[in-house]
């Protein structure tokens, strides 16, 4: 993948051009499905998708900006594989400033950030990783947002200037986009969202990290239409974000069945049962990891044995802990005494044979599925 992506970095436009004419048709294709099938849309916009990626008159300007965060979302976004997303990035954008891959340091650095600002005053795309730390340190030289500071200036005076002469601001991350794990109790630095920290509004692509398979997604639909897509109450574009996990899990027939994981490394562990019971946080998270996956389609916590933590919640450090316990005030009504009841329904089922656990399971899916209707009636 490195020598693949090595083929188009520091090379001119035009030579990245001819580069690009030699990926393989079959797969940039397989790419623009992939991108369809993740915005929602049908067979038939696959074709106008590869015409915008291949004749984007002019590439959109990117500043991608760091603050406070663990360069998750700077990994997670590079080393996507082809499908080309990482070629495709370099050719159909132009990522004027990103301190992770620039080659540029100190002044230098500065210096590209203002230039890229000047070029494309109001009309660059603002990504931006990490959260906004406003508090002032202990001390008597302590001043607002003093715990962050780049090239001189604080994260809040970048956020603000970046963010404010940007034609759109897309938060990559949960930290970016909620703050993440430095906001979270007792949040010593004061750190909030950049649109808390900079009162404009933004696209958040929460996770932790985020999946680059919908920033790219995003980047294509402003590609396509000239527009970010429709976002939810939170600011997360709906095609990532409009379903539950619960309601695309693969697994939740176990839980309509009243199938449950009681310890990792159990019956119901090998056979990929639900795992509620062992903290799956689907019922209250948004996401589309079932459809997208990660790493390139490879897998995504639930497949692989793990309860979903809601990573791409607001809060959910504090609000979805302990990660390995239910839901604490979770949505479904009488789920948790529901489940513990259907548990010891099947082990008395098990014991009495096929028949009667199948009648239990039958008993108690109509239970959960009126449960789930009210649950749907809340939201
Ligand atoms: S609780 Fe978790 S594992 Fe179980 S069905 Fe819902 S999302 Fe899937």
């Amino acid at each position: 993948m490195c020598e693949t992506r090595n083929r188009f970095v520091g090379l001119e436009p035009k030579k990245r051009v001819e580069a690009l004419e030699d990926i393989d048709r079959r797969d940039f294709i397989l790419f623009c499905t992939t991108i369809a099938a993740t915005l929602g849309l049908e067979a038939s916009w696959v074709p106008k998708i590869a015409e915008a990626v291949e004749r984007a008159a002019r590439k959109p300007s990117v500043i991608w900006m760091h603050f406070a965060e663990c360069t998750g979302d700077s990994e997670a976004f590079i080393r996507s594989s082809y499908p080309s997303t990482e070629e495709l990035i370099l050719d159909i954008l132009s990522i004027d400033y990103h301190e992770t891959l620039m080659a540029a340091s100190g002044e230098a650095a500065e210096e590209a950030l203002r230039l890229a600002m000047e070029e494309n005053d109001g009309k660059y795309i603002a990504v931006c990783e990490g959260a906004i730390p406003m508090a002032t340190p202990p001390g008597p030289n302590g001043k607002p947002g003093d715990y962050l500071r780049v090239g001189g200036k604080t994260g809040i005076e970048l956020a603000r200037e970046v963010c404010g002469r940007a034609a759109a601001v897309m938060c990559v991350g949960n930290c970016a986009s909620f703050g993440g794990v430095q906001a979270q109790y007792p949040n010593p630095t004061g750190a909030v969202s950049i649109s808390k920290a900079t009162g404009v509004p933004t696209l958040n692509i929460s996770g932790c990290p985020h999946n680059v398979v919908n920033s790219v997604a995003t980047i294509i639909n402003f590609l396509l239409l000239g527009s970010l897509p429709k976002a939810d109450k939170l600011g997360r574009p709906l095609f990532a974000y409009g379903k539950r996990i619960h309601d695309t899990c693969p697994r939740r027939a176990h839980f309509d069945a009243g199938q449950f994981v009681e310890e990792f490394g159990d019956e119901g562990a090998k056979d990929q049962w639900c795992l509620y019971k062992v903290g799956c946080k689907g019922p209250q998270t948004y996401h589309n990891c079932s459809s997208v996956e990660y790493n390139d389609g490879t897998s995504w916590p639930i497949k692989g044995g793990h309860g979903c933590i809601g990573c791409s919640e607001p809060q959910f450090w504090d609000n979805m802990s302990p990660f390995y316990e239910r839901l604490p005030n979770i949505k479904l009504p009488g789920v948790e005494a529901t489940a513990d009841k259907v548990g010891l329904t099947l082990v008395g089922a098990a014991a009495t044979g096929a028949a009667a656990h199948a009648t239990y399971t039958l008993l108690n899916r109509k239970k959960f599925d009126e449960t789930l209707k009210d649950d749907e009636g809340e939201e």
